[in-house]
């Protein structure tokens, strides 16, 4: 498929881009890398006022972006306003911070000595025009969530989105051209993923990030890499969701839900695999097949819906597979499992929520990327963690439990690069994202994540 706008609520194709060619694409980089020349150069309170006016266009936008992405990928409404409102946030928290997180380090000063400089201090610099290959699943956040720490830290960036958002693309390269940013610091480029080799390999581009699929970041890290390139890689996620048995089970259940169908159950950092003590098991599976069975599942347009369809055709058959893979192979369906009647048009899929998963179900392994739960029973705090860790991704993980011991075991043990305690995963611009193990690795938001990208230089002087 190309470049297109495809409704997934009805499968109706509205809108479709050629991609841009080789030409537009070089003077596309040529201007990204001209305007770094200078922009680099800009005071931190000139790319704050710049950020400042960008978020209030993107919050005046709010009603129009919101129904452009619902349109594009599916996801109720009322959940991409508080997308817009969240990058919102995070391009003013990046304005508030990005001098101070970025500011000069001072190593003690008989470390100073010892070095033999009479001073000595670590200077942030940016890097240079970087390229971000983005998806579709949060159209506006993913991409904020890299250019506003990118555009404070004084680099510049090329968007290339994922070719079913394109009218969100555009949108956003054209943002922050009305927020003030000089011409080329922040642009779209409209191109297919077999394009994206020549951009990466471009002299001018400094280095990557991606969100997506394992294939995709692997070949983005691999061209990088043999490039000599920084990459950041925020790739899939299987996150485990444990519930103990001192839990406050009603919150855990209604938690688990929003956790599990958040943004039609595609999210990376979505609670995928329900691991419960066996002295709670059976009210959990109870309550929590019961949630997911009620939830509304429509129009993403509509004011009530809970869960809309799929974002592409695609995305449901991969989905279709791994379920009926594990039901093949044995397991147990408690509610859901196929495609809902009231819906033929558009790639819905009905929660669902299956038990009696073995390790030699794709499921097990594999992320899936819907309304789909798996749940599992454990005799015990070492077994929870087991069962947890034996997924090739670490992105985040979710803990309930009363018992500070069991805390302490989850934040030791748990191979993720977060651990939620009684609550769900949700990205907040002053606390660091990412994973570990296939799920990817460099760190985006809070400080963390403005120093990816930045040349973290030393200055020794005497
Ligand atoms: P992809 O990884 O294919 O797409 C993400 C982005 O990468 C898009 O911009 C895409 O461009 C681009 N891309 C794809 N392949 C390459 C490549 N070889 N080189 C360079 N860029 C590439 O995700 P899908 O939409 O196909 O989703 C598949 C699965 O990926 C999901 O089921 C889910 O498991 C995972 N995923 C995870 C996400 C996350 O948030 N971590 C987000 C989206 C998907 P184009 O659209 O033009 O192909």
């Amino acid at each position: 498929m190309g470049i297109a706008t495809v409704n997934p609520a009805t499968g109706e194709t509205l809108r479709t881009y050629e991609a841009q060619g080789p030409a537009e694409v070089e003077r596309r980089i040529d201007a990204a890398h001209e305007a770094y020349r200078q922009y680099r150069t800009t005071p931190f309170s000139e790319r704050a006022r710049l950020m400042r006016a960008a978020a209030v266009l993107l919050d005046e936008d709010t009603e129009d972006i919101a129904r452009t992405m619902t349109t594009e990928m599916g996801k109720p409404v009322v959940a991409a306003r508080a997308e817009v409102a969240k990058c919102a946030k995070t391009m003013r928290w990046y304005a508030d911070h990005a001098e101070d997180l970025l500011a000069d380090e001072h190593p003690p000063q008989r470390d100073v000595q010892d070095a033999g400089a009479d001073f000595a201090r670590v200077h942030y610099r940016p890097l240079g025009p970087i390229l971000a290959v983005m998806p579709w699943n949060f159209p506006l956040w993913q991409v904020i969530r890299f250019a506003a720490p990118a555009l404070m830290a004084g680099n510049t960036g090329l968007l290339k989105h994922a070719s079913n958002v394109p009218q969100t693309a555009l949108y956003l390269g054209e943002l922050f051209r009305r927020g003030g940013f000089p011409a080329g610091c922040f642009q779209t480029l409209l191109i297919g993923s077999g394009a994206v080799e020549g951009v990466l390999r471009d002299p001018r581009i400094a280095a990557a990030t991606l969100t997506g699929s394992e294939p995709a970041g692997r070949s983005v890290a691999s061209i990088a890499g043999d490039e000599v390139k920084k990459t950041v890689l925020e790739l899939g996620g299987s996150d485990p969701y444990i519930v103990m048995p001192s839990a406050d089970l009603s919150r855990a259940v209604k938690t688990a839900v929003t956790a599990r169908v958040q943004n039609n159950g595609q999210s990376c950092i979505a609670a995928k695999r329900f691991i419960v003590h066996r002295d709670v098991y059976d009210t959990f599976a109870e309550r929590f097949t019961a949630a997911m069975n009620a939830l509304a599942l429509g129009d993403p347009l509509d004011e009530d819906t809970d869960v809309g369809p799929l974002a592409t055709e695609q995305g449901r058959a991969d989905l279709e597979v791994l379920v009926d893979d594990a039901v093949a192979a044995g397991a147990t369906v408690l509610c859901g499992g196929g495609r809902p009647e009231a819906y033929p048009r558009g790639w819905y899929y009905k929660p669902t929520v299956l038990t009696g998963i073995t390790p030699a179900m794709r499921i097990h392994h594999e992320e899936a990327f819907g309304p789909v739960a798996t749940l599992y029973p454990v005799a015990d705090i070492e077994e929870a963690v087991a069962v947890a860790n034996d997924s090739p991704f670490g992105l985040s993980s979710n803990v309930w439990t009363r018992k500070e011991e069991d805390i302490a075991f989850f934040v030791r043990d748990l191979e993720a690069g977060g651990v939620f305690v009684n609550g769900m995963t949700a990205s907040h611009p002053a606390l660091p994202f990412g994973g570990v193990k296939r799920s990817g690795y460099g760190r985006e938001l809070a400080g963390h994540g403005i120093r990816e990208f930045c040349n973290v230089t030393t200055v020794w002087q005497r």
